[in-house]
């Protein structure tokens, strides 16, 4: 049995479901993250496409570039805002979730926190998490 990972935003109009095991756990304080989720850190959950389903999926999409210059296109709620899935250009069979959006997020195990060098210095990162200044060869987005 594979496992089955629920979400959604934070009014409930839309609902997702993410199916077996992130591909890819970022940790992100580039800019695009923290004014995308209004925090300082952003938590990029990231599956294969084909593994996410949105449900009553009333999304918006805006597109922009990240701090590496790619397009990002980013996916909200039309009715409450929260920022909920993207897919960038580097990755398009990727789809990213942000990790907040999860009901269960424990699940959720950080591989790299890149843009670093923006981290708030109170923070502290513990375990195998590989850190990088800025955006690493294999970049997040
Ligand atoms: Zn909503
Ligand atoms: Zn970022």
């Amino acid at each position: 049995m594979e496992a089955i990972h629920e979400g959604g935003c934070v009014c409930g109009a839309v609902r997702f479901r993410a199916i077996g095991q992130p591909r890819r756990v970022s940790l992100c304080s580039c800019s695009w993250c923290r004014k995308r989720t209004g925090s300082l850190i952003g938590v990029s959950v990231y599956f294969d496409k084909n593994n996410v389903q949105f449900i009553n999926a009333e999304l918006k999409t805006h597109q922009l570039l990240s701090d590496a210059g790619r397009w990002v296109e980013c996916q909200f709620c039309e009715h409450c805002g929260s920022a909920l899935t993207w897919t960038l250009e580097f990755l398009p069979e990727y789809r990213g979730i942000a990790g907040g959006a999860f009901d269960a997020p424990m699940f959720i195990q950080p591989e790299r926190y890149v843009y670093y060098q923006n981290k708030p210095e109170w923070l502290e990162i513990n375990g195998d998490i590989r850190r990088c200044p800025l955006m690493p060869e294999s970049p997040s987005h």
